[in-house]
């Protein structure tokens, strides 16, 4: 069982384009006591993204050795690339009482749910506010790139259908008002105090995503 003293830990996970980033960024600046867990990858760097605060940066082989290792809590393959959370850091920083925020993908998410470990875990699902504000974000972000933007709506269309394994589900339609759900669930969830949340919203806002 979890005791008082111990960290907890808090996954968003969305559809790419969806805004989660920039929210696990502001909860870790804006909520007392929140660590992000630094994932490794086989990407590469984008041209803003610093090595080490972002990402651990690293060679197929060296992903490779860290998995043979067994030293990843989870790991997955998204979008070509290899990305992953290794367990040391994040079982430290849980023991020593910090909370952790994970940004990481549905199949990260199911494999750290399926670890049942003995941490309290509460799990965010990020979805935008219609396919056309999406589709309008990510053009923004991958100008260059047509085929980056269709992928992703592809991709979109599969990773919605996992919103069903999380606690709870969210509509970043405006990024403040989304924090603050999110803050507040987080500390009604600690405190067991009641929760402002619509199941039924949004159940109804995942059917006009993916009709
Ligand atoms: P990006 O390349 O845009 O930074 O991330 C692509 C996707 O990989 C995002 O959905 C992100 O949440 C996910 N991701 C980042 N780190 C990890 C990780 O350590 N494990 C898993 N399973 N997914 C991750």
């Amino acid at each position: 069982m979890p005791t008082s003293n111990d960290g907890i830990m808090v996954i968003l996970s969305s559809p790419s384009g969806a805004g989660k980033t920039t929210l696990v960024n502001l909860l870790s600046e804006k909520k007392k006591n929140f660590e992000i867990s630094i994932s490794h990858t086989t990407r590469q760097p984008r041209p803003n993204e610093i090595p080490e605060k972002d990402y651990y940066f690293v060679s197929s082989s060296e992903f490779k050795r860290l998995i043979k290792n067994q030293e990843f809590l989870e790991y997955a393959k998204v979008f070509d690339n290899y990305y992953g959370t290794t367990r040391t850091p994040v079982i430290d920083k849980l023991n020593k009482g910090k909370n952790v925020l994970f940004d990481i993908d549905w199949q990260g998410a199911d494999q750290i749910k399926n670890k049942n470990l003995d941490f309290k875990l509460i799990t965010f699902f990020i979805l935008p506010p219609s396919k056309q504000i999406l589709f309008e974000r990510l053009s923004n972000r991958d100008m260059k790139d047509k085929l980056i933007v269709e992928e992703r709506m592809k991709q979109f269309e599969r990773d919605v259908l996992h919103w069903i394994n999380y606690n709870y589900v969210l509509i970043n339609d405006d990024l403040q008002s989304c924090f603050n759900k999110i803050s507040n669930l987080i500390d009604a969830e600690i405190n067991n105090g009641s929760k402002d949340y619509d199941p039924e919203y949004i159940r109804s806002h995942v059917e006009n995503l993916t009709s």
